[in-house]
């Protein structure tokens, strides 16, 4: 159950028509807010976690943000043929070794491991 920013009056699902599709969106009947209904479409990436979609949102979220800061390097892409990676390093749990190295191709979202 969500409620309207705005007014706090408890927010409604109703069907919108937007881009010849239907989307389920939150209106605030007092006041007309709309937004998205997340919970029933949480849409990114066409990965869906059914148990808490509201938790996967708010991840996406923060990883998108964390990956417009990453550095970027000129590497091929496995599954495109884009050339521009991001990059960033994950220490290995429980050991010394040298950390991992990911790769993140700009255009397609593609994420691997780089193997040294
Ligand atoms: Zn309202
Ligand atoms: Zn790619």
């Amino acid at each position: 159950m969500e409620f309207c920013v705005e007014c706090g009056t408890r927010l409604k699902t109703v069907k919108n028509q937007a881009n010849n599709q239907t989307v389920m969106m939150l209106t605030c009947s007092k006041c007309g807010q709309k937004k998205p209904d997340l919970e029933i479409y949480p849409k990114l990436n066409n990965k869906i976690i059914k148990h808490n979609p509201k938790q996967f949102v708010a991840i996406i979220g923060r990883e998108e943000q964390e990956f417009t800061t990453l550095p970027t390097i000129r590497v091929d892409c496995p599954r495109c043929n884009n050339n521009i990676a991001n990059v960033w390093q994950v220490q290995t749990r429980g050991s010394d070794e040298s950390s991992t190295q990911f790769l993140r191709c700009t255009q397609c979202n593609f994420t691997y491991r780089e193997y040294t």
